[in-house]
């Protein structure tokens, strides 16, 4: 929405998760910082997310949050147009309802029941922080999972790896979003809601941004009815799409009134049937697609391995990189309130305030205390994507005595100038994801006492020890969007290493720090194996050159790069006002 003549725009960012509210990964950094950048330059600005008190990334990290503190913005009642698609959908579902009332505010705290999926109402709930409002959608659907995306909640895992309902919670937030700016900005000339409704969404312009475009929202074909879109809708939900049927003629047929594909696809392609993808309906029909980082809006054009399939679409569309800033007053050495004060530091007092917070870390984790060894960190979710598997590899061969005797037992313990010569490390990992993972991070502390420890939870503040006391961040990413944890790390002066893909490679230039090989594929041993071999090469020579000149030159080419959200926030300015004046 935007207001031409003043250049001013009305923003709403709908979004999964928003620091600090909820977060999962970087989508919840992007939407806590960038709304705020957008509302200093004076536009309007709204978020939408799930209500926080309810899903469990943000009740681990907020658990002391109380509903008292969020004043209510507008009853269920207001909500005539999405309550009665919520009823639709519901009844699409095919869930009973055991009895309750959905009155509302009837469901104070969300009870995680399965029928509580059946309310009709939507509850919001509103602050206004920072010039920004920050409305949270609040429905029992967002209950009964362990976190937004369903990780975890084997009750409705399924075989695909999908989880049944998502979609239907993703369908929730989408329609509460359509409703709430309309409760929160009325129109004064409008007086009935779904006027308002109507009239506020002429007019207005959707970009899409692509924040990973591996992670598409694929369910069966038969969930759309659940959607509560109308037929002209399905078209551009359908992947693959149907041969024969291009995007022009997909257009042409809605124009036309619509049509069902089900049943014809089905005959056309028996063992390819086409399900809904999310990702492909919001490319078609977004009035323009970006990304988090220019290299990676590259990469998803032009490298087929990177484009998840949507090659052509993104081709054809256009999507244009602009990298993502990070909080500089959540990420700062100088005020750090997760760093006790002696370890917080500036450029010019890195040396000491980093030492400082080493010792710390290595003292609270377990690891030897010892200043002069370089220390390097991980943090991340724990997937393939991270690369976190080819680190697991190459963890043997790094650390130190450890190191020397997992050569020695590789390839005998005959003199090996390598082995006497080899700097030692240490390493410490945060990550929560992959259950192999996981436990292998576990067991590092037993295999490396005092060298090496894997921490499997989501802690804010332990990543913010790490990020100051590291020496090395490692950021080994198969692929990587934008990649804000490099992004942290340069600010606290810990030199990246990272893998050259997306925004890793946008950031990280031999001035600031270190670049392996691309990371290959896991499933083919010859590639796995190169890539362990240049992740340990890499670090051994990060490793040999820490202390020297060139270390501290580099740690203090990172900490002077602006990672800020000046500046990608005046593009994304410039880049929304450029849409909206598009016919
Ligand atoms: P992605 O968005 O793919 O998860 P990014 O590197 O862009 O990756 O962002 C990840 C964000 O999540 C960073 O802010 C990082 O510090 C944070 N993070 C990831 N895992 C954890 C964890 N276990 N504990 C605390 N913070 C984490």
């Amino acid at each position: 929405m935007s207001d031409a003549s003043s250049q001013k725009l009305k923003l709403v960012f709908v979004s999964t998760e928003v620091t600090p509210w909820s977060k999962v990964g970087g989508l919840g950094d992007v939407i806590g910082a960038l709304p705020v950048a957008m509302a200093a330059r004076g536009h309007s600005v709204m978020t939408v997310a799930p209500s926080p008190l309810t899903h469990r990334a943000s009740r681990e990290a907020h658990g002391s949050l109380g509903s008292g503190q969020w004043p209510a913005l507008g009853s269920a009642e207001a909500l005539s147009s999405p309550r009665s698609s919520l009823q639709e959908a519901l009844a699409a579902g095919g869930m009973q309802d055991a009895g309750g009332d959905g009155a509302p505010g009837s469901h104070s705290q969300p009870s995680g029941a399965a029928n509580s999926l059946m309310s009709p109402f939507v509850r919001y709930f509103w602050v206004r922080q920072d010039g920004v409002d920050r409305v949270f959608v609040d429905h029992p659907c967002y209950a009964d999972t362990t976190d937004i995306y369903g990780t975890g909640n084997v009750n409705t895992y399924v075989e695909s790896g999908e989880f049944p309902d998502l979609d239907l919670r993703y369908s929730i937030l989408c329609q509460a979003a359509l409703a709430a700016p309309h409760l929160l900005w009325p129109r004064k000339q409008a007086h009935a809601f779904a006027a308002q409704l109507s009239a506020g969404l002429q007019g207005s312009r959707v970009a899409f941004c692509i924040h990973n475009l591996a992670y598409q929202g694929t369910y069966p074909l038969e969930a759309f009815k659940r959607l509560c879109l109308p037929q002209r809708a399905l078209p551009a939900l359908l992947w693959p799409p149907v041969p024969g049927v291009g995007l022009e003629q997909q257009e042409a047929l809605r124009g036309a009134g619509g049509m069902v594909y089900a049943g014809e696809a089905c005959e056309v392609a028996p063992h390819e049937p086409p399900s809904l993808n999310w990702m492909h309906a919001a490319l078609s029909e977004s009035d323009a697609v970006f990304t988090v980082s220019p290299n990676y809006a590259q990469e998803i054009r032009l490298d087929p391995d990177m484009a998840c399939q949507m090659q052509d679409l993104l081709q054809r569309k256009g999507v244009r990189g602009i990298m993502n800033g990070i909080d500089t007053t959540e990420w700062d050495p100088a005020t750090d309130p997760h760093l006790p004060e002696v370890a917080r530091y500036t450029p010019a007092t890195a040396v000491l305030g980093k030492a400082a917070a080493k010792a710390v870390l290595q003292a609270k984790f377990g690891l030897l205390q010892a200043l002069d060894v370089p220390l390097i960190g991980l943090i991340g979710r724990l997937t393939e994507q991270k690369g976190v598997d080819v680190v697991l590899s190459a963890v043997p061969a790094l650390l130190g005595p450890a190191r020397r005797a997992a050569l020695a037992a590789t390839y005998g313990a005959g003199p090996n100038p390598a082995l006497s010569t080899a700097p030692e490390m240490q390493m410490v990992m945060l990550g929560t994801g992959e259950a192999w993972m996981e436990a292998a991070l576990e067991g590092l502390q037993a295999s490396f006492p005092g060298s090496a420890v894997g921490l499997t939870y989501f802690d804010e503040a332990a990543a913010h020890l790490i990020m100051a006391a590291s020496d090395f961040i490692l950021v080994p990413s198969r692929f990587e969007p934008c990649g804000l944890v490099a992004e942290c790390a340069v600010r606290y002066g810990a030199v990246p290493i990272v893998a050259p893909v997306g925004g890793l490679k946008d950031l990280v230039t031999p001035e600031v720090g270190y670049l392996t090989e691309r990371i290959g594929d896991k499933r083919d041993p010859n590639q796995h194996r190169i890539a362990v071999a240049s992740l340990y090469s890499t670090v051994m020579q990060a490793v040999k050159e820490y202390g020297t000149p060139r270390f501290q030159q580099l740690q203090q080419n990172c900490m002077a790069l602006d990672v800020s959200w000046d500046k990608p926030a005046a593009e994304w300015e410039q880049a929304l006002l450029q849409m909206m004046q598009q016919q």
